[in-house]
């Protein structure tokens, strides 16, 4: 197990649909070692949430990091960060809006290190998908945590947040946004 070098944007592979799982690639050690080589690597980097695609793997499994109760990421405290973060294995997720009223957030992405950029996304959506032990779960998410499946989701489809920044005066890099545009919400996936 390792931490992979996470592919920044421009890189070709961030830009193709990820091809599905089968169910027997979800049994293969080749899988969960895949798995585990995300996860390290979403921790070493201090990601909510990684796609396969981000370690140059073309494949449709993204780790989605789940607020518990509400949306309120900046006002818990750093070190309990953790405890309010459902960790989620999402495989061959397939999306419904279920509002489309536009939620807005202040989005990152370890594959654009050093920029924000402000997106507003259905404010909340369902998601059917596959976990690793090959069960399907359905979820139903809003708010901020309905960003952050988008935000991963996005990367099986080939999509970067910055290509859903409408107003791109509110793409900023990490010191201007902490100087001009910080204002309660902000996500690092
Ligand atoms: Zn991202």
């Amino acid at each position: 197990m390792a931490v992979r070098e996470v592919l920044k944007m421009g890189h070709p592979t961030l830009r193709v649909k990820a091809e599905p799982v089968s169910a027997e690639e979800i049994q293969s050690r080749e899988f969960k070692d895949l798995i585990q080589d995300m996860f390290e690597t979403m921790q070493e980097e201090d990601g909510i949430g990684i796609a396969a695609p981000q370690i140059g793997v073309s494949k449709q499994v993204a780790i989605v990091g789940v607020p518990k109760d509400n949306p309120r990421y900046p006002d818990v405290p750093e070190d309990e960060e953790e405890d309010d973060f459902d960790i989620l294995i999402v495989i061959n997720p397939k999306v419904t809006v279920l509002d489309k009223t536009p939620s807005g957030f202040w989005e990152g992405c370890l594959s654009v290190p050093g920029l924000r950029g402000y997106v507003e996304r259905p404010s909340k959506i369902k998601v059917e998908f596959t976990n690793p032990l090959g069960e399907t779960e359905v979820l139903e998410v809003s708010g901020f945590g309905a960003t952050v499946f988008q935000h991963e989701l996005d990367h099986l489809d080939g999509v970067l947040y910055v290509d859903r920044v409408a107003d791109t005066t509110k793409l900023s890099y990490m010191d201007e946004f902490m100087e001009f545009h910080d204002t309660d919400i902000e996500d690092e996936e």
